[in-house]
């Protein structure tokens, strides 16, 4: 990235969609010193300014995916934290939260250093590290939550597995409510889901497979309400997968409870059938439901119960992906498929209105995490996705910034692509096709 004196830029003429300020109308955002300067108004360009004619496009707040799992430390043949913030301007994505189950894990304020200058140094989406609620993610040891955070976390979470004590849950949100940051949860009874490699249903039968309940999601959801209830402290729900989670969900933003949720972009578009044929590509944690699970995430979102859509972003190698189903590992690359499929799933079929998307990809991540962004309101980081909703594409997964190739979309045809990414003012991604 260039450190010399920088440039307005002078976004012209597309259609700015902001739910922060309520704002859907044709006009300019000038980004001057890396803010947003001005948003809406036609103005002239500045002497010396760079003018991207946003013509027939979407200009937005700059997506923020909250779920993100870079490899580094520790796997950087898999993804290192540049090429995962790469992947992520490519798909329309200025900042991501990245998962602290890294080698070492992400329990310092040391690592948690490392990963953030990894993220400055590289240029592309900003990276927010996650700290682990736990020691090496173990569940023993409460990790030092403040030391962490002083040193750029901002949240907490184990995931890649469940926090098991309730005891330490409760812990964790009495400290982190402390530091107002969320504690975000992977839902999972691992004496229901141990062994288990996809939905526990018909298709599960008939593949031979064994099988993950719902309940092993839901009664972690409801167990951490209850424990937010008791604390006051902000549960984050990570990668929702079952209607029962949505209704308890439900029943605890009614009785005022410091809860909020996510949704993965696979989990809102695919059903358990596509793990026929044995397709590890199709292998998550949690697994991929049914079409009762499906409609059911996509109608909490269009109500708010589920606030945000995120990726769980999840490199493997492909000699890992190649093994039989059972032993395959769990997780799928999306950040580079999220808007089409969002697009394709949840826009053009009518579920969500382009302000709901974008408020559930952009202006919620930033509010319910307390990140930078989500808005392009004068003074706001100039931190712009610009995309076409109407451009259709086929994925072809050869092409990712990504190291990961392990996607479940490969070949689909998907409609809705991010063409130029600006982070801090800066152009850090324009599509070349
Ligand atoms: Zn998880
Ligand atoms: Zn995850």
């Amino acid at each position: 990235m260039s450190r010399d004196v920088q440039r307005d830029v002078l976004l012209k003429g597309g259609r700015i969609v902001d739910p922060s300020q309520g704002m859907d109308t044709v006009g300019d955002v000038l980004l001057r010193g890396g803010l947003v300067e001005s948003c809406g108004a036609v103005v002239a360009a500045p002497d010396g300014a760079d003018v991207i004619d946003c013509a027939g496009l979407i200009v937005s707040p700059g997506f923020i995916d909250v779920h993100v799992h870079l490899r580094e430390p520790g796997r950087e043949d898999v993804e290192t934290v540049a090429t995962g913030a790469h992947a992520a301007v490519a798909g329309g994505f200025t900042g991501l939260c990245a998962m602290p189950n890294t080698k070492p894990v992400t329990d310092n304020q040391a690592t948690v250093g490392f990963v953030k200058r990894r993220g400055e140094d590289a240029g592309y989406a900003r990276v927010y590290p996650y700290g682990a609620i736990s020691v090496s993610q173990k569940g023993d040891t409460l990790a030092e939550m403040g030391e962490m955070v002083a040193a750029g976390a901002v949240a907490f979470t184990d995931d890649g597995r469940p926090v098991e004590s309730a005891h330490m849950m409760r812990t964790a949100l009495e400290y982190a409510r402390a530091f107002n940051v969320p504690v975000a949860e992977h839902c999972e009874d691992m004496s229901l889901a141990r062994g288990g490699a996809m939905n526990e249903g018909v298709v599960s039968a008939r593949l031979g497979l064994k099988g993950i309940p719902a309940e092993a999601e839901e009664i972690y959801v409801i167990r951490d309400i209850l424990l937010a209830r008791r604390t006051g402290g902000h549960i984050h729900l990570c990668h929702l997968s079952t209607k029962g989670s949505v209704e308890l969900v439900r029943w605890g933003k009614e009785r005022g409870i410091n809860v909020t949720a996510e949704v993965c972009s696979h989990h809102i578009s695919l059903t358990e059938d596509a793990v026929e044929g044995y397709n590890t590509n199709a292998k998550m944690n949690p697994p991929l439901r049914t079409a009762v699970d499906v409609q059911a995430l996509q109608q909490g979102l269009a109500d708010g119960t589920i606030d945000l859509l995120v990726t769980d972003h999840a490199p493997h190698h492909y000699d890992e992906k190649e093994r039989e189903f059972a032993d395959a590992p769990n997780g799928i690359v999306g950040l580079e498929t999220a808007l089409g499929v969002n697009c394709t799933y949840l826009l053009h079929r009518g579920v969500l209105s382009l302000a709901q998307m974008i408020d559930a990809m952009s202006c919620k991540p930033a509010r319910v995490f307390h990140l930078p962004g989500g808005s392009l309101a004068r003074g706001q980081v100039g931190d712009v996705t610009i995309f076409d909703p109407s451009r259709a594409w086929t994925v072809d997964a050869s092409r990712f910034k990504s190291k990961g190739r392990n996607t479940p979309y490969g070949g689909h045809a998907l409609t809705g692509q991010a063409r130029i990414t600006l982070v801090g003012g800066r152009v850090v991604y324009r599509a070349t096709d």
